[in-house]
Parts: structure tokens; sequence; C-alpha cells
């Protein structure tokens, strides 16, 4: 079977260093490998609609903002197809399609949309939108037959979920799609990054985030303000790494090289880990090493998305071509869907001779 992959991001805001890590970094390596026969990267205004119904602005202002991250990151569109969801009509009547695969208390039950639900006080009124969001995730991930999907580890409830459709889906009607494989980061941090302020996970409805775009004085101020050990007041009292944010984002980003060239008092990370333990390591240190660390990497995307920035005609033809080609696939795979369900009436001439037939004396 071919290697196909479909994933994509929210245009609720720029990307962050969570998003980096946990997908596009990967994507940049799996799309580079030449191992795959066709890689989609989605937009996905609509889904971003499903929260933000009353706030389409946002998502058209970010539309540009993503797309001109994708392509500062490395995503290439010789090898890469990057299109915007809302364009594909396709993805709509499949999830409808899907819908009758779906119980409620199997979306109730769903991990991922439990605590969204949640940090978005939906409580009392969730909208049905917000609700189905995984069955169009389901749509958008089989319309491509995408075999792998890398995401962060959030993610995952959501490829459990599509599996189950497409599962339900074969069994139902016949073998049609494919079940694809989540691909999580194999870095334990990268999986969920948390935020600068140490909460769980790095996100833009957070307000605590990195952004790929941020200026050098930006990034700075946010590492000089990020969330320690509070108890290690003191640069002689023993410090803790456990939560210890700078130290995770280390984790996610440093090599033995960079102590070399940023930090030669020390041979790797885990040798910085145990002085600060033992006592005696200031936390400003730590943050240096880290600006550092993370601007040889922001660097480059930064002075990329600067280019870019002064081309904004190609990138929107970059979408338009991505959007051609996502078209493509997902007409061929609805029409097999709407065969599969036998509601395909006018191009099915066998059954069109069967209607002539049954009423022909
Ligand atoms: P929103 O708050 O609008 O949901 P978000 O910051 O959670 O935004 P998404 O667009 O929902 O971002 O996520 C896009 C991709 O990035 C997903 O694959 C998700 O798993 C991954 N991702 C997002 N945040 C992180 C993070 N902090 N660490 C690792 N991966 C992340
Ligand atoms: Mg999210």
């Amino acid at each position: 079977m071919s290697k196909i992959i479909l994933t994509g991001d929210r245009p609720t805001g720029k990307l962050h260093l969570g998003h980096y890590v946990g997908s596009l970094r990967r994507r940049v390596e799996l799309q580079n490998s030449g191992e795959y026969e066709k890689i989609f990267i989605m937009i996905a205004d609509a889904q971003a609609l499903t929260d933000n119904f009353d706030n389409p602005g946002k998502i058209r202002e970010n539309i540009i903002e993503v797309a001109l991250d994708y392509l500062s990151a490395g995503l290439d569109p010789e090898k890469t197809n990057i299109f915007i969801q809302s364009e594909i009509n396709e993805l709509t009547e499949l999830s409808f399609y899907y819908m009758n695969l779906v119980t409620v208390s199997r979306l109730q039950r769903n991990p991922t949309v439990k605590s969204e639900i949640q940090l978005r006080n939906f409580e009392t009124s969730i909208p049905v939108g917000f609700f189905c969001y995984p069955i169009s995730q389901a749509a958008d991930i089989t319309a491509f037959k995408a075999t792998v999907v890398p995401v962060g580890v959030d993610q995952l409830p959501m490829i459990e979920q599509t599996r189950e459709i497409v599962n339900k889906f074969n069994s139902t009607y016949g073998e049609v799609l494919v079940e694809p494989q989540a691909l999580i980061p194999e870095n334990a941090v990268c999986c969920r990054l948390p935020g600068t302020d140490g909460k769980a996970k790095m996100s833009k409805s957070l307000g605590n985030c990195i952004y790929l775009s941020d200026t050098p004085e930006d990034v700075k101020k946010k590492v000089m303000s990020m969330y320690t050990d509070p108890n290690h007041l003191k640069v002689t009292d023993p410090g803790s790494i456990e939560g210890n944010t700078v130290f995770t984002y280390l984790d996610a980003f440093c090599k033995d090289e960079h102590f070399e060239k940023y930090c030669p008092d020390y041979k790797n990370l885990d040798e910085m880990k145990d002085h600060y333990q033992r006592g005696g390591l200031g936390d400003v240190k730590v943050k240096k090493l880290l600006i550092n660390v993370l601007e040889e990497e922001l660097a480059p995307i930064r002075a990329r998305r600067a280019e870019l920035e002064q081309n904004i005609p190609y990138v929107l033809e970059v979408l338009k071509k991505g959007t051609q080609a996502a078209h493509v696939e997902a007409t061929k795979t609805l029409n097999e869907v709407r065969a599969a369900m036998k509601i395909n009436y006018f191009d099915d001439q066998a059954l069109i001779e069967s209607w002539e037939k049954k009423f022909q004396g």
C-alpha cells in the first residue's frame, strides 16, 4: 500500500514551538525522506470555526500566517500539498455520512473533546459542530487515504476514533477506507510541550507560547520569565528539574554540540542537570543556554519568513495549487464512498437498467 500523509493545524493563531516539536519538524523530515508517495497538509479553517464561529475574521487572518509558518519551517510545495480545508467540500459530505457511524456517547467519551469542552466553558452549551469535530477529522484523514498522521499526543483519541469509523464503514459498506496510524514524536517531551508558564500544554488558547515568528527580543523576554523551580531561590540552593520548563525545553531542543558552542563548562545536558540538582547553578545561566539553542533553530525560520512575507502572491499560488491537488484526491474517495453506500444513482448503469426492467411487464 502506498504511504500517504495527512495532517494539519487550526488557523487560530501563528504556529508555536509546541506545533514545531509535536508535528511540524517531523513533517519536514518525512517530506524530505522521499518515502511518501503523497503528502497533504491542511489548514483546518472549518474545524477552527467550530469553536470560533463568531470570529471568522480571526480564522481568515491566520490562514496566511500558518501558510507562512509552514513554508518558512521547510515544507516544500514541490513535495507537499498545502491546502485549505473549507475549499474541499467533499470533506463536509464525508462527515455527514460518517455521523451515522458514531454514537453520541462515544463522542462524549473522547478524552480530548472532554478536556477541550472544559477549557472553553462549553459544558452547558456545546455547539453541535464542535462536538462533532472528531468526525470531521476522520473525514479529513480518510479522504486522502492517509496511512500516517504525524501529530502531538493530544490527537491520539482522534486517530482512534477515525480508525473506528474506518472499520465500521468498511464492514458495513465494503473495503474503501484506509486505517491510519498516528505518528507521535519519539522524544517524550515533544509529545506535549508545556507552556512557558509551566502549564501542561503550550497552546494558543492558553497564551503561553513562543511563536516561530517571534523576534529574538520576544524569545529572550519569554525565556527569561519562564517557569522554573519556585523553591530554587539562591544559586547555591539545590534545584529541581522535574516540571522545570527550562529543562524540559532543553530536553526538546538541545544537542551535545550546543554545549561546546554555548556553555563549555558542561559536556552535555546530563552534566548540567546534575549541577543544577546539586546546587550552585543559577537559572539565568540555564536560560541563556536555552535562548542560544532556540535561536539556532528559529533564526533560519525567521529569515525565510521575512523573504516570503515580501512575496504573498507566491504563497497564495502555493495554497491554490495544493488545494487543487487535494480536491482531486478527495473527489476520488468520495466517489468510491458513494458507490459503496449505493447512493451513486446516476453513475450506476446496472441500477438504471434494473429499474427499467422492474417496470417493464
Ligand atoms: P488551539 O488552542 O486552537 O487548539 P493548539 O495550539 O492546540 O491550538 P492545534 O492546531 O490544535 O494547536 O494543533 C495542531 C497540531 O500541533 C496537533 O498535531 C497537535 O497535537 C500539535 N500540538 C499542539 N500543541 C502542542 C504541544 N504543546 N506539544 C506538542 N504538540 C502540540
Ligand atoms: Mg488544539
